[in-house]
């Protein structure tokens, strides 16, 4: 038998607001430092997307490519139960959540772990968010994060200002795009900006190698080639960058670069030569503060991570209050909706002596499934905390990550104002 000992962490940033929220990530790289840096980072996004957590994170330093399915439930398991011993982990105490290398396989043993120590604890459901819609989890959160990007890109894609700033007409139709991963993240993020933001994946970069396509790349298709072959590299037609000069695929031309990956990706190293005219933060910290210097004396757009990839917070919290109350979104008002909305086209139908087409009526007097609500709610979010700092930004005259860490820094002291400690 052998013997492994593995090192593991969960950082607390803030206790202004419990509980304290963050994912936990599966990553060789993983240390103190980067544990500490990415639970920071969640206090911010947690305020900027109003959602009322303080900032955590967890990080197991393993390549899980280099575990078997038995091995990462124990590792799961194991860790899950040390944060239960400690008290670090509780629907009242931390909320933990998918990050890079974990997803709802990870977040079903970790509620499991978790509901069979604390045997009497009836919101056991909310100790961990993400889980798979079967058990506990809500529908929406998966895709959620790639969603909030795509909504928010679609914001800072609508100022006239800004896109001139940019040299670009606005809206989001028609720009093309390069997306660094294509974990959950990055693919949700392509296949949303197709299919709702009609717009042109032309390059993508993954572990394997990079692709890059003028024409533009179909990320489902992408996707299935993917899991078909192993290799994004077989898909018809792209040009091939190999592995080892993979990172290239962030320097080609495009309107708008999404690294979906992990941080400092964009470094004093490579940031002069980025073509980009807007970086949307999917991953945390993917630019390092050098090259953010470069990036914007270059006048690029840096739609900042703490706003940008926040939409799997919001949904995260979505699911916390789902599992809090018992009970699906739309259970109590679907019906009464879908039976108010035909009474309302009757009476049209009544006053016009018209018939509708049945076909019409279903798709117009409709209740709300969880999922509507769940994406109205995100969208939501993610346009009203775009406005919000975009005002801030436009007042003092700053950069977008400025501008955003102002905004959540004010929402945190209202808090502490509020409650009468900074007077
Ligand atoms: N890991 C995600 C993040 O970095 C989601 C965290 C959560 O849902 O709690 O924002």
């Amino acid at each position: 038998m052998e013997v492994k000992v593995i090192e593991a962490y969960r950082v607390q940033h803030s206790h202004h607001r419990l509980p304290t929220k963050g994912g936990i990530r599966y990553a060789e790289n993983v240390d103190q430092h980067e544990v500490m840096a990415l639970a920071t980072l969640m206090s911010y996004k947690c305020a900027i997307v109003h959602v009322p957590f303080g900032g955590a994170k967890g990080g197991v330093k393993i390549n899980p490519r280099d575990y078997t399915e038995e091995e990462l439930e124990r590792i799961t398991r194991r860790y899950t139960y040390e944060l239960v011993r400690r008290n670090f982990i509780g629907p009242s105490i931390d909320v933990p959540a998918p990050d890079y290398g974990t997803g709802g396989r990870e977040m079903a043993w970790i509620y499991d772990t978790y509901r069979t120590l604390r045997e009497n604890e009836i919101d056991a459901a909310g100790c961990v968010t993400g889980k798979p819609v079967a058990l506990y989890g809500i529908q929406g959160r998966t895709e959620a994060t790639g969603r909030g990007v795509f909504y928010g890109l679609r914001e800072a894609c609508s100022d006239v200002q800004d896109m001139k700033k940019v040299g670009m007409q606005t809206g989001l139709g028609g720009k093309t795009m390069i997306i660094q991963g294509m974990g959950n993240v990055g693919s949700y993020t392509g296949t949303i900006s197709q299919q709702e933001g009609d717009v042109k994946v032309v390059g993508v970069g993954e572990y394997e190698g990079s692709i890059y396509l003028e024409s533009g790349i179909d990320i489902e298709k992408l996707l299935e080639i993917r899991k078909d072959s192993g290799s994004i590299l077989n898909y018809p037609g792209a040009t091939v960058i190999p592995q080892a000069d993979r990172n290239k695929i962030l320097e080609m031309p495009c309107d708008i670069l999404v690294p979906a990956a992990l941080e400092n990706q964009i470094t004093s190293e490579n940031a002069d030569r980025i073509q980009a005219k807007i970086i949307g933060e999917a991953a945390n910290g993917p630019i390092s503060s050098a090259a953010e210097e470069i990036l914007l004396k270059k006048g690029i757009l840096i739609v900042p991570d703490v706003f940008l990839n926040a939409g799997g917070v919001t949904v995260s919290y979505f699911e916390w209050l789902k599992n809090l109350s018992h009970m699906r979104f739309g259970r109590m008002e679907k019906r009464f909706n879908q039976t108010s909305q035909e009474r309302m086209l009757h009476v049209i139908e009544e006053l016009t002596g018209r018939k509708i087409d049945p076909e019409v009526l279903r798709k117009v007097a409709r209740g709300a499934d969880e999922v509507d609500l769940v994406r109205s709610g995100l969208e939501e979010t993610m346009s009203r905390s775009y406005q919000f700092i975009h005002e801030f930004q436009r007042k003092h005259n700053i950069d977008m990550r400025t501008a955003a860490f102002a905004y959540a820094i004010k929402l945190i002291g209202d808090d502490y104002t509020s409650l009468g400690i900074f007077p």
